[in-house]
């Protein structure tokens, strides 16, 4: 399998300096056994919502710091919408205001994108610098 450990490919493992040798650790480590799955669900909160929507107003596209932003219900509570990765987005103060009790369609203000559950974890999906042996390891979405 690509990816896997293989001494003779210097890009599948990294070397662990000792003061004799290096010691080749692999980069990626199969899991043959468990008796536990693996957390698959990113739990609801407001900084997980934050962290999918990027610290960006999803309604006037804008990156802000975490005090200027809040949820906002994409349909409002008040007309049945659920507290959701669904009907939450982040959205700043003013946004949040001027929709009001409307709809995005209603108050013409449109969506950035459409608010859903991470596919995976969201550490993982903000890590940047990912080795590429990881790459097919990680579920994208
Ligand atoms: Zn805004």
């Amino acid at each position: 399998m690509e990816g896997s450990f293989n001494l003779l490919n210097p890009e599948t493992y990294y070397p662990l300096r000792t003061i004799n040798r290096d010691i080749p650790v692999p980069r990626v480590i199969a899991l043959r056994d468990f008796d536990r799955l693996p957390q698959r669900h990113v739990r609801f909160s407001r900084t997980h919502i934050f962290m999918r929507d990027q610290y960006t107003c999803q309604y006037c596209i804008r990156e802000l710091p975490k005090a200027q932003l809040n949820l906002d219900h994409v349909m409002p509570k008040s007309r049945g919408g659920k507290t959701s990765w669904d009907n939450v987005v982040t959205s700043c103060h003013t946004c949040n205001r001027v929709k009001g009790n409307r709809t995005p369609q209603e108050a013409h203000m449109p969506l950035n994108k459409k608010p859903k559950r991470p596919a995976g974890s969201l550490g993982l999906l903000n890590f940047k610098n990912i080795h590429h042996s990881w790459q097919n390891f990680i579920l994208a979405d």
